[in-house]
C-alpha cells in the first residue's frame, strides 16, 4: 500500500483547519487536510453560511488584540487572492444598560459616544420599542461583515497554490502513532491511511469522536433566520443584550442583500419570537407589520452549532499521544481563521505569536487539555 508522508496532516478543513493548512503551508510545511465532507463549510458544520461578522469591537481586550493580529493575516490573503474579504461596516451594540457586555465595550472604547434608546431607533428606523433606557454604541472602524464561504475558498485556493494535498469526501475514523517510526498514522473510513509527522485535529464539534483520551467537546445550537431581501434602516450588523437573551443580526447572501438573525442563550423559541414580534415590523408567525414596505419577511430557519472547550477558552492543545488540537471556537471563531493556523504554529514550531497572554504561551498551551 502507498503511504505518502506528509510533515503536518490536518484532519477538518473548516475554518480553523484551512487556516492552520494555509500558515502551515505558508512556513513551507508539507501538509495533507482530510475532510469528510464534499467541500468546506458544507451544511452541518460550524463554519457553513454567507457571512460572518468581524470586529475589533469585542467587550475584551484579548480579543481585540488576537482580531488586530488577525487582520494583518487576512489583508495578506485579501491582496494575494485580490478580493475583499472583509467589508467594513457599521455594528451596533445595545441593550440593557446592566449588560456587562456593553459595559465591556464602552471601557474598551472610551471616547465613542454612547446612545439611548431613541437615538438607536431614530439612527436605525426598522428597530422597535427600543427602550429609553437602552444603551448603545455605534463603530464603524475596524468591523463589519465577511463573506465567509468566498473567505472558505480563497484560503483553500491559496492552501492548493501553497502545495497542500486536499482531500474531501475523506472521514478519518483513526489516529494512531507508530512507536517505531514516531510518525501518525491516520485511517479513513474507507481503510486507506495517510502518514505524518504530525496531525492536528480541527473537527469542531466532533473533534472529542478522534481521541482517545476524555476531553469535553460541548456543541451548542444557534438558531438562524434568514429575512429576504429589502430590509431597511438595520445596521450591517447589531448585537442586542437584554435581561434574558442576546441575539445578532447581520447582512447576508451572496450579494449581502439579505439579511440573517442568529439566537443566542435562548430555548425557547416561541418566547424569542414574539420578542422579534415586538422589536421589528417583521411577519414572523403570520404577524403582519404596520408598514408594508418596511416588512421583514423571513425565508427560513436553520439550526447551527458550534463548540466549547470545557473551559470556554479556545483549545489549542496537545494530547497525551502527541496529536494537536483545535477546536471549541464558540460563535466567534471564524473572524481568527488565519491567527488559528498562526497559534498553532507557534505550538507545534515553536514560533511566537506575538500575542503576550499567558494561555497563548506555548508552554501552557502544551499543558492544556
Ligand atoms: C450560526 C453561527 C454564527 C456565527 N457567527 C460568527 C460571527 O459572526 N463571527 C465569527 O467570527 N464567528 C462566528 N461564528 C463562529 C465560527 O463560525 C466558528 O467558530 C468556526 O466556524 C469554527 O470552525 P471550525 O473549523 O472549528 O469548525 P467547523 O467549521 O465545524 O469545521 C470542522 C470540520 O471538521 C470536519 N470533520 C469533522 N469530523 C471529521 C472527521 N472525523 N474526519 C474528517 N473531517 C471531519 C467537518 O466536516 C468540518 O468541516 C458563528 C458560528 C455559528 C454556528
Amino acid at each position: 500500500m502507498e503511504t505518502p508522508h506528509y510533515d503536518t496532516a490536518v484532519v477538518g478543513l473548516g475554518c480553523a483547519g484551512l487556516g492552520i493548512s494555509y500558515y502551515f503551508t505558508m512556513k513551507g510545511c508539507k501538509v495533507i487536510g482530510l475532510e469528510k465532507n464534499s467541500d468546506s463549510g458544507a451544511m452541518g458544520t460550524s463554519s457553513y453560511g454567507f457571512t460572518r461578522i468581524w470586529r475589533v469591537t469585542h467587550a475584551d481586550k484579548l480579543r481585540n488584540d488576537m482580531m488586530r493580529e488577525s487582520l494583518k493575516l487576512w489583508r495578506e490573503i485579501e491582496l494575494a487572492v485580490g478580493k475583499t474579504l472583509l467589508e467594513n461596516g457599521a455594528i451596533l451594540n445595545f441593550g440593557h444598560p446592566d449588560s456587562e457586555f456593553l459595559k465591556g465595550i464602552f471601557s474598551q472604547f472610551p471616547d465613542d459616544p454612547v446612545i439611548d434608546g431613541d437615538e438607536i431607533m431614530k439612527k436605525y428606523p426598522a428597530f422597535k420599542n427600543v427602550p429609553k433606557d437602552y444603551i448603545g454604541m455605534v463603530t464603524d472602524t475596524d468591523c463589519g461583515v465577511m463573506r465567509s464561504n468566498e473567505c472558505l475558498q480563497a484560503v483553500k485556493h491559496l492552501c492548493l497554490e501553497q502545495g497542500a494535498n486536499f482531500q474531501y469526501n475523506s472521514h478519518v475514523v483513526k489516529i494512531e502513532n507508530d512507536a517505531q517510526t514516531g510518525y501518525f498514522i491516520i485511517t479513513l473510513r474507507d481503510g486507506s491511511q495517510y502518514i505524518a509527522r504530525n496531525v492536528i485535529v480541527a473537527c469542531g464539534y466532533q473533534t472529542d469522536k478522534l481521541k482517545d483520551e476524555t476531553i469535553e467537546v460541548m456543541s451548542y445550537e444557534v438558531e438562524n433566520f434568514h429575512i429576504e431581501e429589502g430590509y431597511q434602516g438595520l445596521p450591517d450588523a447589531f448585537l442586542e443584550d437584554t435581561p434574558d437573551h442576546v441575539y445578532y443580526g447581520l447582512k447576508d447572501g451572496a450579494d449581502l442583500k439579505s439579511y440573517k438573525i442568529g439566537l443566542h442563550e435562548e430555548r425557547n423559541i416561541d418566547a424569542m419570537m414574539s420578542y422579534f414580534q415586538n422589536r421589528f415590523d417583521t411577519n414572523i408567525l403570520g404577524h403582519a407589520g404596520e408598514n408594508e414596505k418596511n416588512k421583514l419577511k423571513i425565508k427560513g430557519s436553520q439550526p447551527c452549532f458550534y463548540s466549547f472547550g470545557k473551559d470556554k477558552k479556545y483549545n489549542y492543545s496537545r494530547g497525551a499521544n502527541g496529536v494537536y488540537y483545535a477546536y471549541g471556537f464558540t460563535g466567534t471563531g471564524f473572524k481568527f481563521l488565519p491567527l488559528h493556523g498562526k497559534i498553532m504554529y507557534s505550538l507545534v514550531e515553536g514560533e511566537d505569536t506575538g500575542l503576550d497572554y499567558p494561555w497563548l504561551k506555548r508552554e501552557v498551551m502544551i499543558a492544556r487539555i
